[in-house]
């Protein structure tokens, strides 16, 4: 593999330890790169790692990202819910250095009741600390927009723009571009030089060298639906010759692909890197 080749892999269940549990399932389906949970994704809970673990996770060779919880709402106008998101994402991303990860993935979140100036204040005099924390070894955070349901503060990739300017471009702060999302928010990524355009309009609009990492998910609902749901690999209505145009972006060349596609055990998944990886080396 050369250094531009994008590595591909896939969000690993980390049941029997970070490395013992999540590292097994890697090799199962011949990911080349993992991203984990680093806590309970549907809870608050901040808990400590494994010391041997962490160690072994550090040890490998796998580009390493870790996602925040999926209750993370870095814009929500009830403090209790800001307060613990802020806390989880400092979590994450110490948790992230011990594991050597390279990211932080925090979904854009909403303003749910509040206006959008509101919460994206929010996100200036919160968020700012936590990336000026990060020591130089530690972790990027890595934005990743939404599907567009409502109130949300960043799904087209162009709403990136104001999220950058509120944290001043910090020179720790990344972009997670999940194909599904995109397409649910109306980036008409099935159509030949739409995946193309995207990307060049996401650079365009967050400068060179702040993509970090791709989320490679097909879409079970069309273009523009809003809706949030994964399918696999060229079963969705995204489609394989997406993702083949993809790998064609000089933007793209050496991001990792992390899939988040429907299966629970490793057949499918190894299916979807299989297919990925087809892709990029006939790119
Ligand atoms: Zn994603």
């Amino acid at each position: 593999m050369t250094s531009t080749k994008s590595p591909i892999g896939g969000h690993v269940p980390v049941a029997g330890g970070l490395a013992t549990g999540g590292l097994k399932y890697a090799a199962e389906i011949g990911a080349e790169t993992v991203q984990v949970f680093v806590s309970n994704p549907r809870g608050w809970a901040l808990p400590e790692g494994k010391p041997a673990e962490d160690e072994k996770m550090r040890a490998q060779d796998l580009p390493v990202y870790v996602h925040t919880p999926y209750l993370v709402n870095v814009g929500s106008p009830t403090q209790e819910t800001l307060e613990k998101s802020l806390a989880s994402i400092r979590h994450s991303l110490q948790r992230g250095r011990a594991i050597g990860a390279k990211g932080v993935v925090v979904h854009t979140g909403s303003a749910v009741s509040q206006p959008y100036e509101a919460a994206m204040a929010q996100v200036h005099d919160h968020v700012l600390p936590l990336l000026d924390e990060i020591p130089d070894d530690g972790p990027d955070l890595l934005l990743e927009p939404m599907a567009g349901q409502a109130n949300m503060l960043c799904a087209k990739v162009e709403q990136l723009g104001p999220f950058f300017e509120q944290l001043e471009h910090h020179p720790k702060l990344g972009v997670c571009f999940d194909t599904c999302h995109a397409f649910a928010a109306g980036h008409d990524l099935a159509t030949p030089g739409g995946m193309t355009e995207t990307i060049n309009s996401l650079i365009a609009t967050v400068g060179e060298n702040r993509l970090k990492l791709i989320h490679a998910n097909d879409s079970k609902d069309l273009c523009a639906s809003g809706r949030d749901r994964h399918e696999n690999i060229g079963a969705g209505h995204i489609g394989e010759k997406a993702f083949a145009e993809l790998f064609q972006h000089p933007a793209v060349a050496g991001i990792p692909f992390i899939i988040e596609t429907p299966g629970r055990a490793p057949e499918p998944h190894g299916k979807d890197i299989e297919t990925l990886k087809r892709l990029r080396d006939s790119a």
